[in-house]
């Protein structure tokens, strides 16, 4: 199954998230069933990540968004488990700081984004400016509104210089978060993620629903295209979203560069006679 094709949102499309089963899994049955592809995609997002780095003319950036136990965090673990750390990153984007608030809101964005042959992942994004921000109303409708077109530009312009965008937003059911929540109030080593606020969140799903659903209507185009990714399967949210990465990165035409020196050369002068080929 080709999930680019199965989960991308078509530019200028309408969404209903309603209508789409956060617990779906294809055809497979188990999480052992995926494991084995989820393998080999990880295997060939290590070479591509390889090839990326060595291209160096290209870069790629990762955006995932989510409700609160969305999965964001797992998603992030298991696409680095085995990249070279050495031209990956991982940006978190929490409430803005004093400063931060001082400037336009793409400005601590832009800096974190990747430099030509680096992956960067960024938990959370811009896309908070046009979500908790509309929800809870911390800027009149008339400045959000206008961020989607500021949020298309942004994202044309990263393009232009190279950037692969890929945009996630890990969809859940309201009871696969609460039973999620449960795991951390049941388990000590998680305790400390629970805050009071993510239940009190839970009041505004609607809100966000809506929110998300505009976003992705007038963010997902062709160069930086959203993908809504059934959730409530670990498993099946992990082997999604890497197939659907390694896919990409395989037609970005990443090449070794050509040696710079003469090898021949090199060969000749450090090596003894018998150990040339
Ligand atoms: P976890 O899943 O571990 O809770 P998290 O991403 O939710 O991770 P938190 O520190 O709990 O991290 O939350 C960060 C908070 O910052 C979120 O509630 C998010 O909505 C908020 N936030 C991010 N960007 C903005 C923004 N531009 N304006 C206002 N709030 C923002
Ligand atoms: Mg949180």
């Amino acid at each position: 199954m080709d999930y680019r094709k199965r989960f991308v949102v078509d530019s200028g499309s309408k969404i209903h998230l309603k209508d789409i089963d956060p617990a779906y899994a294809g055809k497979l049955e188990s999480r052992e069933e995926a494991e084995r592809e989820i393998q080999r995609h990880v295997a060939r997002l290590d070479a591509l990540q390889y090839l990326l780095y060595a291209d160096a003319t290209q870069s790629l950036l990762i955006v995932l968004q989510a409700l609160d136990a969305g999965g964001k965090d797992g998603v992030v673990r298991h696409l680095f488990t085995g990249m070279n750390p050495q031209g990956t990153a991982v940006f978190g984007f929490k409430e803005p700081t004093a400063e931060e608030l001082a400037h336009d809101f793409l400005w601590r964005v832009h800096r974190q984004t990747p430099g030509k042959g680096q992956i960067t992942i960024f938990n959370r994004s811009h896309y908070e400016d046009v979500l908790v921000v509309r929800v809870h109303k911390l800027v009149p409708k008339s400045v959000w509104s206008e961020r989607y077109d500021l949020i298309n530009d942004f994202e044309e312009t990263l393009c232009q210089g190279g950037t692969r965008i890929l945009k996630f937003f890990l969809h859940i059911s309201p009871e696969e978060q609460l039973r999620r929540f449960k795991e951390r109030l049941d388990d000590p080593a998680r305790n400390w993620k629970i805050s009071e606020s993510d239940y009190t969140e839970r009041e505004f799903w609607p809100r966000y629903r809506d929110a998300y659903e505009e976003a992705m209507e007038r963010t997902s185009t062709e160069h930086a295209p959203w993908y809504i990714i059934p959730a409530d399967h670990k498993w099946f949210r992990n082997l999604a979203i890497s197939q659907i990465i390694a896919d990409t990165m395989d037609e970005m035409d990443l090449k070794v560069p050509a040696a710079r020196v003469d090898l021949a050369d090199i060969r000749r002068k450090y090596y003894k006679e018998e150990e040339l080929p």
